[in-house]
């Protein structure tokens, strides 16, 4: 059986290994087909190419695109892009624009709670300095004891209607599918299990991403509970869009899935690597 595991982060976004450490990694847990998916960010795909030839694993180029939709942040996986596409790569500039403005505002809601420094202890745990996340602040959070663990921190801080919490205009839907698909790659839509819109408004959800050109949707994630798999296999079928699977692996022990470590998709599903194999 080929394990695949098609979504995760290196230290090109807010993953913790670098692309070399994370694809020896995957080698390590029995993967066989690996996609770096950074966020807006493809910075990591050659090192982790030319690691995956060496290891002996298949690498497909990916990134995870943050989306802006009806009020709601979405993240849009491309699959098997071309990681030099011109159309791609400034598209994900763009979106990358906005973040250092973000964090500094970011900092400064922090510093009014009290919790001084977030920006530049951020900073410092960011190793692309263009791409600092909340995943950033949120191991700050937790080094200076302000929080447990990054699930205490997500429900605490940095979320709607909590401290930290800064709205930020991403990528359209319809630019990043335009993106992806100028890269010759296929828009997945990563984890959807997490937006918090009711059921109707994710049918509305993935009708417009089917009708732009999306091609699936992660059934089996890191961020799903096992109850959410069966309910989104049928959506899958319902809206005529391919599985896909991903651990969302960000970094080892911080409470996230690990590499490789996911059960298989079910067998209803249409696997996402019809769409390039
Ligand atoms: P950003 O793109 O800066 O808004 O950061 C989003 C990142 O924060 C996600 O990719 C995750 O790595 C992390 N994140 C968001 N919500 C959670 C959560 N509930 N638990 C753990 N990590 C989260
Ligand atoms: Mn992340
Ligand atoms: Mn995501
Ligand atoms: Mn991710």
């Amino acid at each position: 059986m080929t394990i695949y595991d098609l979504h995760c982060h290196s230290t090109a976004s807010d993953g913790v290994l670098t692309p070399r450490e994370l694809v020896l990694r995957a080698k390590e847990k029995g993967v066989d087909v690996l996609a770096l998916t950074d966020h807006d960010e493809l910075s990591g795909q050659a090192e982790a190419g030319e690691t995956a030839v060496e290891a002996g694993l298949q690498l497909i180029h990916g990134v995870e695109i943050s989306v802006s939709w009806s009020n709601v942040t979405l993240h849009v996986v491309g699959l098997n892009v071309d990681p030099l596409d011109p159309v791609l790569l400034h598209g994900l500039a763009r979106n990358r624009g906005g973040r250092t403005e973000r964090a500094r505002r970011i900092g400064e809601e922090l510093a009014r709670i009290g919790i001084p420094g977030a920006f530049e202890g951020a900073s410092v745990l960011a190793d692309n300095k263009e791409l600092i996340s909340r995943t950033h602040f949120a191991r700050f959070l937790i080094e200076r004891g302000t929080a447990k663990n990054m699930k205490s921190v997500f429900k605490h801080y940095l979320v709607k209607g909590k401290p930290g919490y800064v709205s930020h205009q991403w990528a359209s839907l319809e630019d990043a599918l335009t993106w992806i698909q100028a890269a010759g790659g296929v828009a997945v839509l990563a984890h959807p299990g997490r937006y918090q819109i009711g059921r109707e408004k994710m049918r509305l959800l993935l009708s417009e991403f089917q009708h732009l050109g999306g091609t699936g949707i992660e059934v089996v994630t890191g961020s799903h509970t096992p109850d959410q798999v069966p309910v989104f296999t049928e959506l899958a079928l319902e809206f005529d869009l391919l599985a896909s699977i991903g651990s969302d692996f960000h970094a080892p022990g911080e409470g996230g899935r690990e590499l490789g470590r996911l059960t298989a998709l079910p067998e209803r599903c249409r696997p996402i690597w019809q769409a390039w194999n």
